[in-house]
Order: C-alpha cells, then structure tokens, then sequence
C-alpha cells in the first residue's frame, strides 16, 4: 500500500489518512502510537526528526497494524499494553481494555478515608486496572482482585509482578471463591451494558469479551450479583463503589437501597453524566 522509502512525517501522513477514511475518530493520535510502539519513542521525537527513513522491515510491520487497526482490531490490542492511571498494563482479548472513564472510579475510591491496612477487594479486575491503580497511590491498604476468567486472572498477576505491586489476584466468579471475610472497601467495574444496545456492534466493544461488557438481560444483573451478600461482605462503616452506564444511576441507586446500603451518592465522570455510584454499610 505505502512505497518504500518513506520518511516518518510521510509515513504519518499517509497513515493518518487511511485510519480516517477507515472511521477511526482520533485518526493523527493513533498513527502517533503505532509509530511510536514501533520506534519506542514519543511523539516529540516524530516531530523532532520528520526526515528520518524508516526500513523496508519497519515499513512492512506498520502496514500490519495498520491493516488491522483499519479492520477494527482495537489499537490497544495491536499495541499489547494501554495506559491506565499513568500506569502500564498488559491487555490481552480476554478482557476489557481498561478506559480513561474509570479512572474517576479510582478517584472516587482515593478520596475515601480508611482505616491503616484498610482491606479492599476488587470484583471482576479483568487486566487488573482498578486494583493496580488503587494500590500504586494506598501501598499500605491490603488489595484483592477477583476475576471469573484464569486468562484474566493470570495478566492482572502479571501487571502486578512487572509494576511491582503487591495485591492477591485469584480465580472467583463473584463471590463464589471469596472466602467469607469482610472489606472496608468493595469496587467494581462489572458488565453493565444492556444486551440490546447497539454500542455493542461498534468500536473496540465488538472485539472485546461480551462477558465483560454485558449485565444479563437488563444490563443490571452483576450489580444484584455483587449485591446479594453485601452485607455479610463489608465491615460496619465500609464502601461498595461501582461503575455503571449513565442511564443506570437511578436503578443502581435502588439496587443498593433494596441492599440495606446507606449515603448512597452518584458521582458524575469527566463529561458530567452519572458514572460511579458509592454507599455504605452503617
Ligand atoms: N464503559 C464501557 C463502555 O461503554 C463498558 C464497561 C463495562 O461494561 N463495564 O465502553
């Protein structure tokens, strides 16, 4: 498709006329980060130095991705890490790619005063993102991650072992593996969306796990999942803190009264709608 010989602005150039006539909306970004996975290096350096041939090799591997990026495969994938509260993660197709949204979750959760050693469990941690990113700014808090899934399960350990960061990671389908003790603070990012919302043929979320993405029939079906035991499963004073759409937060907000949880609070995300809804155990 693209000649030989061309230098990194030419590349660049052409790429980014491709992915926009392919739909992608941040068509110039993304040809930044396939160029810059491949060179390892930052967009500065593109522009520092344009005139600077890339190899035939070099060549051949960019039209690659970006081959596949044009047939939708999510760039995080082609790329096999995605940033998350300035932390890099390994992704893999056995989970979601961990999105900019729910780093308000982890907002959300820092904001929170727990005790010391404070215990936190993290329901459904697919690359591991909400646990990883918690425990990087609470190193004292004690954190768990469950995942259903061994795949995922096995890349948030690994995220874990190359950031160095100490949380437990174990097999569970929701409660089901836990053993029965209590957390001062419980967070989730479940499967939320509605199985007939058309988002779901759009995008990376055609490509992702439906598992991850969608909540049973009505979209809400994890939340009376993580629900059920509540109370048994946080201590007196302690937080449920989950994501969910922003048509959900009248309906989770009433799953967690239905649950006995008390101050319930919705949250709104980055572009002002209802994200993130917390409530307590008193
Ligand atoms: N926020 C994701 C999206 O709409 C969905 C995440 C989820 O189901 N937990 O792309």
């Amino acid at each position: 498709m693209l000649a030989k010989g061309l230098t990194l602005s030419e590349w660049l150039a052409a790429a980014y006329l491709q992915l926009q006539k392919a739909g992608i909306d941040n068509a110039r970004q993304e040809a930044d980060y396939l160029l810059g996975h491949l060179l390892q290096k930052n967009s500065a350096y593109f522009y520092a130095y344009p005139e600077v041939e890339l190899q035939a090799k070099q060549l051949e591997q960019l039209e690659v991705w970006l081959k596949e990026r044009i047939t939708g495969k999510p760039l995080a994938w082609i790329l096999g890490e995605w940033e998350f509260w300035g932390l890099t993660l390994q992704v893999s197709p056995a989970t979601l790619i961990p999105r900019a949204d729910t780093e308000r979750l982890v907002e959300l959760a820092l904001d929170l005063t727990l005790k010391p050693k404070a215990r936190v469990l993290d329901l459904g941690t697919g690359t591991g993102a909400i646990a990883l990113a918690i425990k990087s700014e609470r190193p004292d808090w004690q954190v768990d991650a469950v995942d259903f899934k061994l795949d995922a399960v096995s890349l948030a350990r690994k995220n874990a072992r190359q950031l160095q960061l100490d949380i437990r990671v174990w097999q569970s389908d929701w409660w089901q593996q836990i053993p029965a003790q209590t957390y001062d603070l419980i967070l989730s990012n479940p499967p939320y969306i509605h199985p007939k919302d058309p988002h779901l043929s759009q995008g990376d979320l055609r490509f992702e796990p439906k598992t991850a993405l969608v909540g049973g029939e009505d979209g809400l079906q994890a939340y009376r999942e993580l629900l059920t035991p509540i109370q048994n499963r946080l201590v007196t004073g302690g937080y449920l803190l989950v994501e969910h759409g922003y048509d959900q937060a009248a309906a989770v907000a009433a799953l967690f009264s239905l649950a006995n949880l008390r101050d319930i609070k919705t949250y709104t995300d980055y572009l002002e709608q209802p994200r993130v809804t917390l409530g307590c155990k008193t």
